[in-house]
């Protein structure tokens, strides 16, 4: 039997209840905000990314699914969603009108990544990018938002963190004091950091190796480094979270393993996920829409993991199930018949009825209703029919009463409305 890829999964009915249950709140709640929706494709050209995320990060480095198409052109499944909305606010003059705009998208992502629990090759995301603004109130907005859908969501077990990574004034005077340093740690960094070190010694900062961890316990804060303007900046952000009453630790390690995020950075984390406990992160691009050909406008956005989300709420699956609200238990064939006609009618009332089609005895039709969880069971047969009237059963009271046939759907609506 052909078996799935190594590192995806499907999302089967049962569970994808509660992830269509976190999208819907979170596609109300973006857009109570004023954010719209914006789809973008899975398959870019590779160029795209290694210009946006940087050459020397791990994704570009090592996790992407980049192959020739037919015609030799290097595309490549996209790992993450903002350099895409990138290209479409520039590709599409978005900015034209009003450089303001508010954009969100859900979908899936790919980076061949080693699985484990919480991290997937193809995962999803819910992305939400605001561009043309740089005031410090729409970062600490998104925090905020972030902390709405959480709560709203039961994920209580959370931190926000925030960092500040400066900006192309400041940071190249904190790279320069981190190198010092790191040039002096040499010897006690992983494999993986001895190269970083040279290439992107930011990400040193967050490896997550004991070891590193140790030799960085000392390591010159980026904080120490940032230039009045983005001092401030980031003061007033902290500022506006405590306003709107958002907890949160300045955690001067947080990096993000993307190049293109300037000034504030920030990651909903948690204690449950064990290894992998970001479930969202985010941050400032200010120069991404510049780098990328467009005009220099300023960015913030973020990006929460749903399979990790869905992996630490309280919320179940099952809380969201879609039962049947009808069976419809029919012996005979005209009786089979009319149930064919109801059901039709009930679905287009918005009313799920199920009926079974093989024309079982009534004890196993039945108990077909129970193991689908139907609420209520209409039961006909030749008697109903003449009688006009069929016997609605609920199935939690198991209380029967008798419904006319005349105008049936609407009774049956009122009945379980
Ligand atoms: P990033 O795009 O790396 O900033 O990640 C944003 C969020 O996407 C993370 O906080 C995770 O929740 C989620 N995420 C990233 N990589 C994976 C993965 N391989 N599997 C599952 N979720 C992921």
């Amino acid at each position: 039997m052909i078996q799935l890829i190594r590192g995806f999964k499907d999302i089967l009915p049962g569970e994808v209840e509660l992830w269509q249950h976190i999208e819907k709140t979170a596609r109300s709640l973006l857009e109570s905000f004023g954010f719209k929706e914006i789809r973008i494709p899975i398959l870019e050209h590779a160029e795209l990314f290694a210009r946006s995320i940087g050459e020397d990060t791990d994704i570009v480095e090592k996790e992407m699914y980049t192959f020739p198409d037919r015609k030799g052109d290097l595309i490549t499944l996209r790992p993450e969603a903002t350099a895409s909305v990138v290209r479409s606010y520039i590709q599409h003059k978005l900015y034209a009108k009003d450089p303001v705009r508010k954009l969100y998208s859900i979908g899936p992502m790919f980076r061949r990544e080693r699985p484990q629990k919480g991290r997937y090759r193809q995962f999803y995301q819910i992305n939400a990018e605001v561009f043309g603004i740089d005031s410090p109130f729409i970062d600490a907005q998104l925090i905020f938002l972030l902390a709405v859908f959480f709560k709203k969501l039961s994920a209580t077990e959370v931190k926000a963190h925030i960092n500040s990574l400066g900006c192309q004034i400041c940071r190249p005077e904190f790279k320069e004091a981190l190198s010092v340093f790191l040039l002096a740690a040499k010897e006690e960094l992983c494999s993986d950091c001895r190269r970083r070190r040279e290439r992107n010694p930011l990400r040193v900062l967050d490896c997550k190796v004991p070891s590193c961890r140790l030799a960085m316990a000392d390591a010159p804060s980026i904080l120490d480094h940032l230039c009045p303007e983005c001092s401030r900046h980031f003061e007033a952000v902290k500022h506006a979270l405590e306003k709107f009453k958002v907890s949160f630790v300045v955690d001067k390690r947080l990096v993000r393993g993307l190049d293109y995020y300037t000034r504030t950075t920030f990651e909903i984390q948690t204690g449950s996920l064990g290894a992998q406990n970001a479930v969202a992160g985010g941050g400032r691009y200010d120069s991404l829409v510049k780098a990328l050909g467009g005009p220099d406008q300023p960015a913030v956005g973020f990006a929460i993991g749903l399979d990790r989300f869905v992996e630490m709420t309280d919320l179940k699956a099952k809380d969201f199930a879609q039962n049947p609200d009808i069976f419809i238990a029919a012996l005979g064939e005209k009786s089979m018949s009319m149930a064919f006609d109801w059901a039709c009618a009930f679905g287009l009332e918005g009313i799920i009825a199920e009926l079974d089609f093989a024309g079982k005895s009534l004890k196993s039709q039945m108990k077909r209703a129970d193991r689908l969880g139907a609420k209520h069971v209409l039961i006909v047969g030749e008697k109903e029919l003449e009688e006009k009237a069929v016997i609605m059963r609920n199935m939690t009271t198991k209380e029967q009463l008798s419904v006319p046939l005349d105008n049936l759907i609407k009774a049956v609506k009122d009945k379980i409305s």
